[in-house]
């Protein structure tokens, strides 16, 4: 067995990948890499380093392959404590506290005959356009939030980071076996497919979209406590003569509904920490569980890997 690596002159062409698919890989991001730092010289790698364009694969010295699968199960050992979250991890960030956009009440013609009445107006048109919407405002948020920021602790597709941890444990799963003949492994030894508990009622509150969506309206509402009167002092109005001389009035609510979007996104902003906290309370329970499930697993390959040795 040699120790292998590819130098900086490759260029991604992937020849090797064809030549010599059981040594050669892509990794989440699309670079070639080898899947074992130590390899056998087969007819297949031979040809692999042959065909490479940029003589970037390099065959150094001999390995003990005693040493380096211990060196692999300490690294899998390693692995072992599995995952963490914190509230960083979890940000409720500017993104999701910026002001925000509130559509506009609208400004009239001019149809109204006095300013009182097209005050009025325009207050009404703020209270059913723009106040009353203020929960699905602060909905919307959250909802972004809970679908960029906590969804990959809820999924298990490629983008979770229970899928993330468990290619990287794959990764040295599949260099042990590189190091060891056929047929000494179990079939699956190489796959690691671990999730937290499905049957977790968080985990099913979250993919329905329940519990950090409507239920975190409340913190939010704690930090917005106006109420629509206050708004009033924003809502203008203007007059005109119509075609008799008489005075006609119009009104214009948009400084009420921008002021609405400004003090929502400062609600947003203070209501930061709880939601975060709030966010993570639920998370952690998951993340306990996926390493609970990770460490009986990777224990199990380990003792695999240790027969060997
Ligand atoms: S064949 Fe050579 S240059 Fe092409 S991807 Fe493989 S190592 Fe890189």
């Amino acid at each position: 067995m040699k120790k292998i690596k590819i130098n900086e002159k490759c260029n991604q062409c992937g020849v090797c990948i064809v030549k010599c698919p059981a040594y050669f890989t892509e990794d989440s991001a699309g670079n070639v890499k080898v899947v074992s730092s130590s390899v056998n010289e087969t007819a297949e790698l031979l040809s692999a380093v042959r065909s490479c364009p940029e003589k970037a694969i390099e065959l150094g010295a001999e390995v003990n392959v005693k040493t380096t699968i211990q060196e692999y199960i300490s690294k899998l050992e390693s692995l072992k404590s599995g995952i963490t979250v914190t509230r960083n991890d979890i940000a409720f960030n500017e993104a999701y506290t910026r002001n925000v956009y509130v559509p506009s009440a609208g400004v009239s013609g001019y149809s109204y005959r006095s300013s009182s009445q097209a005050e009025r107006a325009g207050y009404d048109a703020f209270v059913s356009r723009c106040y009353s919407q203020v929960d699905n405002l602060i909905l919307e948020r959250i909802t972004d939030y809970r679908v960029t920021e906590i969804k990959p602790y809820y999924t298990t597709d490629s983008t979770s980071v229970y899928s993330k941890n468990n290619q990287k444990i794959a990764d040295v799963l599949k260099a042990v076996s590189v190091l060891v003949s056929s047929g000494k492994l179990s079939s699956d030894f190489c796959s690691f497919d671990i999730y937290p508990d499905t049957n977790d009622i968080v985990w099913k509150m979250l993919n329905r979209g329940e519990i950090i969506g409507d239920n975190f309206i409340g913190i939010v509402k704690r930090e917005f406590s106006y109420s629509a009167s206050e708004y009033k002092t924003y809502i203008d109005w203007d007059d005109m003569e119509d075609y008799r001389g008489k005075s006609i009035y119009n009104y214009n609510a948009s400084d009420a509904s921008r002021e609405l979007g400004n003090d929502l996104g400062n609600a947003l902003r203070y209501a930061k920490s709880d939601i975060e906290d709030g966010a993570l309370s639920y998370i952690k329970g998951l993340v306990d569980s996926y390493n609970r499930n990770l460490k009986t697993c990777l224990e199990k390959k380990i003792a695999e890997i240790k027969k060997l040795v």
